[in-house]
């Protein structure tokens, strides 16, 4: 824990973006290093996947493909694993569609909640290609490297749990441009959603920037959020 970052407010936010812009990255120094709650979709379906559930099954071939896997999985998902209000809870790479948005935020008013704030991590594309391709993950506790901008002490190996990284089957060159394009497709309209006039509940940062400046503007940009009320 930072002095002087001690008072973390407990405001829900989500991180959204494209596949590579950094939202992993960054929940999992805000959860690890300041108190805040992460809960990660991708990582839970790849749980799934692994511990061969149903659910795991459903969205095997969604996830290889780079296809979206659909709403209605997602979101019983997420409302199975719904950490509770006590720190904020960092939604990352949830809610992805505009659907998923909505059912977010009917799911923490009925739990008497605030509505969630929302960050959009903008990247250009050519950057995007560039971090995707060199992002090397232990499967295990979802950590990400970079061979370049984030490497480990020891190739391939985690810092953590000395256990080896893998580069996932969906970071592959072929897989990688459907995943941008289903993003501009299906993701982008939330910038829509979150961003109404008077709602104080959206924020675009310039994730093209470097991991611990990025860090240093969400922790500004959360400590000063005041939560966002339902009425
Ligand atoms: P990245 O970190 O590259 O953005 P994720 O690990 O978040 O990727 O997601 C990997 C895959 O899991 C996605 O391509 C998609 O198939 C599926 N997935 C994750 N989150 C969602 C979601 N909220 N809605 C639909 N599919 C999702
Ligand atoms: P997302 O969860 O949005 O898909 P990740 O956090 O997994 O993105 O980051 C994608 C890749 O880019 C990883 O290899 C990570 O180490 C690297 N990365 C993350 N943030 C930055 C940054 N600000 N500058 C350079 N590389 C970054």
């Amino acid at each position: 824990m930072t002095a002087g970052r001690a008072a973390t407010p407990r405001v829900d936010v989500i991180f959204f973006g494209a596949p590579g812009a950094g939202k992993g990255t960054q929940a999992q120094i805000l959860s690890a290093q300041y108190g805040y709650r992460q809960i990660s979709t991708g990582d839970l379906l790849r749980d799934n996947i692994q511990q061969e559930t149903a659910l795991g099954h459903a969205a095997a071939s969604f996830m290889q493909r780079g296809e979206l896997v659909p709403d209605d999985l997602i979101v019983e998902m997420v409302k199975d694993n719904l950490p509770p209000a006590d720190a904020g809870v960092l939604f990352d790479g949830f809610p992805r569609t505009v659907e998923q948005a909505k059912a977010l935020d009917d799911l923490l008013q009925s739990e008497g909640r605030g509505l969630p704030r929302a960050i959009y991590f903008y990247v250009q594309r050519a950057a995007l290609e560039e971090r995707l391709l060199g992002r090397w993950t232990n499967p295990r506790t979802g950590r990400v490297y970079h061979e370049r901008f984030n490497p480990p002490k020891r190739d391939r190996v985690d810092d953590d749990d000395g256990g080896p990284l893998i580069q996932r089957e969906d970071d592959r060159p072929e897989i990688v441009g459907h995943r941008l394009d289903v993003f501009e497709r299906q993701t982008i309209p939330l910038i829509k959603y979150y961003d109404v006039a008077g709602s104080q509940r959206y924020l675009k940062i310039d994730a093209a920037r470097p991991i611990a400046t990025v860090t240093r503007e969400l922790l500004d940009a959360l400590e000063s959020a005041p939560a966002v009320r339902t009425s």
